[in-house]
């Protein structure tokens, strides 16, 4: 599933490709994938065309492309989705769900997806940031993102610290395999309170977290799944540094115990029983 690294590489390759270009159509090939855009396909199409895309932005794991309209295209990659960008001859993909062609002639943008978890939808009015993201917090790699605010809200709490960074209200874009890694190299186990850390131990969490997503950036993202590419085609290689997630049984990179699974918000959480021992309560 795609986190923030995976889905800001999605975003900077979308950013070279599309910005400036000049929708010429908009072909919906599967109901489902914009089974949030309410209106339907028709309406999708209609207020898509002749709009230029000014800009690729993101929030958390949401991308939004602000129209020269005023309106946006708000677009969730779900668990397999693909934005990418191919020559106007290529090929349709086997699960190509929406089309995009440009005046220009040049390369289009394709919606693909397998389990079409993921859709696209126009947010009207949304260019600035949309309504239906609002909600979501700003991620720690925003310049405008708050930490102090970020580590008085987190000590307010009275949650498990994995939980919190799972919070998309509080800090957005660090989804199960990130907040595994940030908890690991902070030596803290996901299930302690919050309300008991101190505000160095949460900065210290968040330098980690922080971190980790820019190695991942650089990195193109994680790829456990083969679905995941970034708008090449190309898989990221971060899954080869990973110190916690995935590594059952596989000793700890810092002590050697090692790493065991436990399950958690009913997913697996992968931590060191050494470094990262369980609150006592
Ligand atoms: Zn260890």
């Amino acid at each position: 599933m795609p986190e923030l690294p995976e889905v800001e590489t999605v975003r900077m390759g979308l950013a070279k490709w599309v910005t400036g270009r000049t929708i010429d159509t908009a072909e919906v090939l599967h109901p489902r994938a914009i089974r949030r855009h309410l209106p339907g396909d028709a309406h999708f199409a209609a207020v898509l065309a002749d709009r230029t895309i000014l800009d690729i932005s993101r929030r958390g794991k949401y991308l939004w492309l602000p129209l020269d309209s005023g309106d946006a295209i708000i677009g969730h990659l779900g668990m397999s989705g693909q934005l990418l960008t191919q020559p106007a001859d290529a090929p349709d993909e086997k699960h190509l769900r929406v089309r995009f062609t440009f005046t220009d002639g040049g390369p289009q943008l394709r919606f693909v997806d397998q389990r079409t978890f993921g859709g696209l939808s126009v947010s009207e009015g949304g260019a600035e940031l949309p309504d239906e993201i609002s909600h979501i917090a700003r991620d720690p790699m925003d310049p405008l993102f708050d930490e102090e605010a970020f580590v008085a809200r987190i000590r307010g709490r009275h949650t498990e610290v994995k939980r919190a960074l799972l919070d998309q209200t509080l800090i957005s874009g660090v989804g199960n395999i990130y907040a595994d890694e940030a908890l690991w190299r902070a030596k803290l186990h996901g299930t302690r309170p919050t309300d008991q850390l101190t505000r160095p131990a949460v900065k210290r969490l968040l330098g980690h977290v922080r971190d980790i997503l820019g190695e991942a950036i650089v990195a193109g993202g994680t790829s456990f799944d083969e679905l995941y590419v970034n708008v090449n085609g190309e898989s990221g290689y971060f899954d080869r540094s990973l110190n916690a997630y995935g590594r059952e049984s596989e000793p700890c990179h810092r002590c050697g115990a090692p790493i065991r699974r436990e399950q958690f918000m009913n997913r697996s959480s992968f931590s060191c029983p050494r470094c990262q021992p369980r609150p006592r309560g």
